[in-house]
């Protein structure tokens, strides 16, 4: 067996809090006790949300808590080409379409679907989208794309598992006795997914799945919140022929009130701890490692 290859990636859009370096440190000790690799990824594809001067506050907080990562960083940034060739790829496999309305208009249609009966949400809740813009010809799209229309491409939910059949993936600690077993993906839970945008030419869910891939990432150690969201990784990297990396996801650390947490909080932000004179090993406690 080739040695394990972890990572971390976090996006520079706040500084990080104590569930940030709870993850960061299981990640790091893992590789080190296994004998493995630890990679940094910045996921800064919003450029709208990410700020240069949070990447720099990362290296600085992981540095402190005595992480230590291999050289050079991916920046999601800095590769729109490979995630555009996954695109063109799915869209030669006639999986993927624009949709141009904005999110205003999506909420309208679905809040007239409601009125007749419950419409659909996906496991973060949010309403499915109603597929509008599917049984648009091809003139009308090639006129809206002409006429510089904002448009988002999907991947026909229906289509993609047609093709690639039902699947599953491997998760530590799903087995019956905690070892690791296969949990079945249920990408439909999701709908018609955003896969890019006109001005953002990926998404989450694409850009994930192919660096990881990329970048030989063989157990994805993360938060339980992205549990539901492997269905669609595992879909994505079926189709796209690429590696599946062994998952486990662990819980959140919380707040007193059991909230997630923020990226803006006093009492859990990693720097806001550090300035109180909280040293690395203290944060370690705290989120329950030795
Ligand atoms: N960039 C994601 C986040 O900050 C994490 C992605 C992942 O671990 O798959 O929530």
């Amino acid at each position: 067996m080739p040695p394990p290859v972890f990572r971390f990636a976090p996006s520079p859009n706040g500084h990080l809090h104590l569930g940030h370096a709870y993850s960061a440190l299981l990640n790091f000790d893992s590789a080190r006790q296994r004998g493995g690799a630890f990679l940094l990824r910045i996921e800064d594809i919003d450029a709208t949300r990410c700020r240069p001067e949070y990447e720099a506050a990362i290296y600085e907080d992981l540095r402190w808590l005595g992480i230590t990562w291999e050289e050079p960083v991916r920046r999601q940034s800095e590769h729109f080409g490979a995630y555009r060739d996954a695109i063109d790829k799915l869209a030669a496999q006639g999986l993927i379409y624009p949709s141009f309305e904005s999110r205003a208009e999506i909420a309208r249609l679905v809040e007239a679907r409601e009125k007749v009966a419950p419409w659909p949400r996906d496991p973060d809740g949010a309403p499915l989208y109603p597929g509008t813009a599917k049984t648009l010809s091809p003139t009308e799209r090639e006129r809206l794309m002409a006429a510089g229309a904002p448009f988002a491409f999907r991947l026909d939910m229906e289509a993609a598992i047609a093709r690639a059949g039902s699947l599953a993936w491997i998760e530590q600690g799903a087995g019956p006795d905690g070892e690791a077993g296969e949990v079945a993906a249920r990408p439909e839970a999701w709908g018609d997914v955003i896969l890019a945008r006109k001005e953002t030419p990926t998404s989450y869910h694409l850009s994930v799945v192919i660096d990881d891939a990329l970048q030989g990432v063989s157990e994805v150690v993360r938060g339980e919140d992205l549990f539901w969201s492997t269905s669609v990784h595992r879909l994505l990297q079926q189709l796209l022929g690429i590696a599946q990396p062994i998952y486990r996801h662990h819980p959140l650390i919380r707040d007193e009130a059991g909230q997630k947490l923020s990226k803006s909080t006093q009492a859990t932000g990693l720097r806001e701890l550090r300035a109180a004179g909280v040293p690395p090993t203290k944060i370690r406690q705290l989120v329950g490692l030795p």
